[in-house]
């Protein structure tokens, strides 16, 4: 059967056309689908009994179903959600003064092996589909009621290891005819390949770009993020300076911060002069402790010498991320190991 929501206004048309019906109904299928995130044909309340029941059978529609969520003190959702074909990718509801955001994974499972990283754990899987990605956004939109205003390619899976489906995405969500999200409020985050990145400058988009440096000294961050071997920081760096010269736009390098393996006065100094006097924004995140890494955030006070020697030392504009859903351990990946775990014991 065919995901409606993998499918462009002009692939839903032509579909329906095909099915023996008028254009016109493919037009409303498209905003049922698109504009209003409807899981369930039988919503669709403008359309005729016997046309529900031909979709029914030709299409599916509900591509992300929540199994199981986990509600934090401070409003995040954590939702853990099933593909078709039973596979199970976590998303997250956030909530911030600028708007709503939501946290959506790209690859079941991932194959970057990045060290703190639960995701990792199992490999990859697969790919998702621009369907599956759009399906996390109308999930969590009609779990919470609530308007997506902000997307973060962040969750489980490299998006620009799925670089096709990542790249229509962004062009679909950004739709005026579909969810009309901006594409300023779109980041993309991603570990550190090379060459997507000038693939993702030259088509011109007006994402933020998020890299994951995670550790400034190219031996260190071979050990905690394996990509390092390929492409290496200075490589990296290159291609970020290509994005910004193409693109204008200011460049997030996100750091998670783990107690005595990144956290130094020799870490932020490096992490400094690499960043010196480029376009860029550093994002501290204190790492969610991973248990089977072994894992722990840096104390509060640390972060916070860190954070003044970007700023005063080498004028580098610095937050410290506020830890949204701490107590439901939202960092990407553990909701789905747990639920593996317990379905193999
Ligand atoms: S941090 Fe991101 S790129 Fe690294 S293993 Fe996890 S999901 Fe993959």
């Amino acid at each position: 059967m065919k995901d409606l929501r993998n499918m462009t206004k002009s692939q839903i048309v032509e579909a329906i056309e095909q099915i023996g019906e008028k254009a016109f109904r493919g037009k409303q299928i498209f905003e049922w689908v698109m504009q209003k995130g409807v899981s369930d044909f039988d919503q669709m309340t403008n359309l005729p009994k016997s046309l529900i029941e031909k979709l029914k059978q030709e299409f599916t529609i509900d591509n992300y179903k929540i199994v199981e969520q986990l509600v934090s003190g401070d409003g995040t959702i954590k939702a853990l959600g099933a593909l078709e074909d039973g596979n199970l990718v976590e998303s997250v509801f956030m909530t911030y003064k600028h708007g709503n955001s939501a946290c959506i994974s790209t690859q079941v499972g991932c194959k970057m092996g990045c060290a703190f990283c639960a995701s990792t754990l199992g490999g990859i899987v697969r790919n998702l589909t621009v369907g599956e990605y759009l399906g996390q956004i109308y999930a969590l939109q009609n779990l919470t009621g609530k308007r997506i205003d902000n997307i973060v390619l962040m969750g489980s899976g490299e998006p620009l290891d799925n670089y096709e489906e990542t790249v229509k995405f962004l062009k679909r969500v950004t739709d005026t005819e579909g969810l009309n999200i901006s594409i300023r409020s779109i980041t993309v985050s991603t570990c550190g390949l090379v060459p997507e990145i000038y693939k993702l400058a030259d088509e011109h988009l007006g994402i933020t770009l998020a890299i994951s440096l995670h550790n400034p000294f190219e031996t260190e961050r071979i050990e905690i993020m394996p990509i390092t071997k390929r492409y290496g920081i200075v490589e990296l760096l290159k291609a970020v300076d290509y994005y910004i010269a193409k693109t204008g736009r200011r460049v997030t390098f996100e750091y998670a911060l783990i107690e005595g393996i990144n956290d130094s006065v020799a870490h932020a100094e490096q992490l400094g002069r690499l960043l010196k006097g480029k376009l860029v924004h550093v994002n501290l995140i204190p790492v969610n402790a991973v248990k089977e890494k072994g894992f722990k955030p840096t104390q509060n006070n640390r972060i916070n010498g860190f954070k003044s020697q970007l700023v005063d030392k080498y004028k580098i504009n610095t937050t410290v991320r506020r830890e949204l859903g701490s107590d439901i351990n939202a960092a990407c990946g553990q909701l789905r190991n747990s639920r593996l775990e317990a379905n193999q014991s």
